[in-house]
């Protein structure tokens, strides 16, 4: 069993690559905000404490996360397992190394999605959103038929709160205190591979498989 981990920042399409790895590799996937989100609705003590963090946005504390993580991976896996969310912070690295070490655990491919801010910020503020039924545009670069109408049922379209330029910024500030230091301790590892993710997904996606192919 080997471990991989995929990087990327919010809006980068992570987690849709992430689910068409797992698909295509057949490995095992480890979502750390899945496990959080479980622990929440069985009302467990890690649940209780998550709950309020989770709702607020922030970071649920590194020895948790750490501690559930390993715990699973204590019990094995058949295959490979590609962690989704995980780790998001310097030091939930560093206890990953050491836990791998400890239990010999080989770490596979770490692959990071890199997109400049610039991009993300004009997907961002771009988006628009159905208030139905949820469908995605962008007013660039997937339009809908007649301005402001959802293709599909017709509603209108909204522009949600958070997806300002101001308040994509200080969301972007804040992932990038953590997310650079995290980046920086992985970009040195043998084993760190970037792909360009300001591409079609389609590109993004071949990109990613051939890396998986080749050293697998
Ligand atoms: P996600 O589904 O990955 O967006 O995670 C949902 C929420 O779970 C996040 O906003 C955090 O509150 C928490 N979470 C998930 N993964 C982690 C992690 N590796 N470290 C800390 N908190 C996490």
């Amino acid at each position: 069993m080997k471990v991989h981990i995929l990087l990327g920042p919010p809006g980068s399409g992570k987690g849709t690559q992430a689910q068409r790895l797992v698909e295509k590799f057949k490995l095992n996937h480890l979502s750390t905000g899945d496990i959080l989100r479980d622990a929440v609705s069985k009302g467990t003590e890690i649940g209780l404490r998550a709950k309020a963090i989770m709702a607020s946005g922030k970071l649920v504390d590194d020895d948790t996360v750490n501690g559930l993580v390993f715990a699973r991976l204590r019990q094995g896996f058949e295959g490979d397992v590609l962690f989704d969310g995980y780790p998001r912070t310097l030091q939930q690295a560093e206890a990953l190394g050491e836990f791998l070490s400890t239990q010999m655990i080989e770490l596979g491919h770490v692959l990071s999605v890199a997109v400049p801010d610039g991009v993300l910020e004009a997907r961002v503020v771009g988006r628009r959103v159905c208030s139905n039924c949820g469908a995605i545009y962008h007013v660039e670069t997937k339009p809908p038929k007649q301005d402001g109408i959802c293709d599909l049922c017709g509603s209108p379209l909204k522009h949600r709160s958070d997806d300002t330029a101001e308040a994509f910024r200080s969301r972007m500030a804040e992932f990038n205190a953590t997310f650079q230091p995290l980046l920086g301790f992985y970009e040195r590892k043998p084993n760190f591979r970037s792909v360009d993710g300001n591409l079609a997904p389609e590109q993004v996606f071949e990109s990613l498989v051939k890396l998986f192919a080749e050293c697998a």
